[in-house]
């Protein structure tokens, strides 16, 4: 059985209709940006590597705090941590992979394709990328830390990845057994829980079809509701309990 944390390590403002699918609102929302740390097995594993002051500066994060030291602040040496799972190559979960030194990546192939494919140039998806942290995935592949998997992978016993794709092409998910039953973290197949729960998608899309069909793969995987953490929704905090400040207890 194991232990998930939820680190958060900044914010961001931006409006309803900035954000998803074909929303007039105006309303004003916040995306929370967090990493997940899977505690309880032969040796801790993270999901997303989160992003490193360049973008925190460029993007207009607020209370960003590095997320290598939310991850030691849970009690977790970086150096301890031999993998890690990368749910897509955008920059809030890809850039801050350099704060993980021991870990070899786990991407799905079709994630590294897309980004090094035809369609990366275009603004519609550069805005979303670090492309220097992009630019390492080939030292990283020949230093033998890239692992290149195809949709749903046993990472340890009861340690899941699923492909769901959607908002990006290999996005990939995490199912994960604890002693609340199986917990499901999203990342961003669901930025915010109105994401799954009215199956309203975000704008960021390369398939509109593979994001709805993803929403059913979070319910049908998540042993409850209750057991959903969604990628950016401040109200992980509320659902959820913090431990310390930005340190959130899911199970
Ligand atoms: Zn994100």
């Amino acid at each position: 059985m194991y232990e998930v944390l939820a680190l958060k390590y900044g914010e961001r403002d931006t409006t309803a209709c900035q954000f998803f699918y074909r929303e007039a609102s105006h309303e004003k929302i916040t995306l929370d940006y967090f990493v997940w740390l899977i505690l309880g097995g032969p040796y801790p594993v993270l999901f997303d590597t989160g992003f490193q002051e360049d973008d925190a500066e460029k993007r207009g994060i607020r209370n960003y705090v590095r997320p290598s030291v939310m991850v030691e602040r849970a009690g977790v040496k970086v150096a301890d941590i031999p993998v890690a799972l990368i749910s897509h190559l955008h920059y809030d979960h890809w850039a801050g992979h350099r704060l993980f030194p021991a870990s070899e990546f786990w991407i799905q192939r079709d994630e590294v394709a897309f980004w090094t494919g035809r369609f990366g140039r275009y603004e519609a998806f550069s805005a979303s990328q670090n492309v220097d942290a992009l630019a390492n995935l080939t030292p990283l592949n020949y230093a033998n830390r890239i692992r290149i998997i195809e949709g749903e992978r046993e990472v340890l016993p009861g340690l899941r990845v699923h492909r769901v794709g959607g908002h990006t092409a290999g996005l990939q998910i995490v199912s994960v057994e604890t002693a609340r039953g199986t917990v499901v973290l999203t990342s961003d197949a669901a930025h915010f829980y109105r994401n799954v729960e009215r199956y309203q998608p975000t704008q960021i899309i390369t398939s509109l079809p593979e994001m709805l069909a993803g929403f059913d793969t979070i319910n049908a995987l998540a042993g409850s509701k209750d057991l959903i953490v969604a990628g950016h929704d401040p109200q992980v905090s509320e659902r959820f309990k913090a431990a310390e400040p930005g340190i959130i207890k899911i199970a």
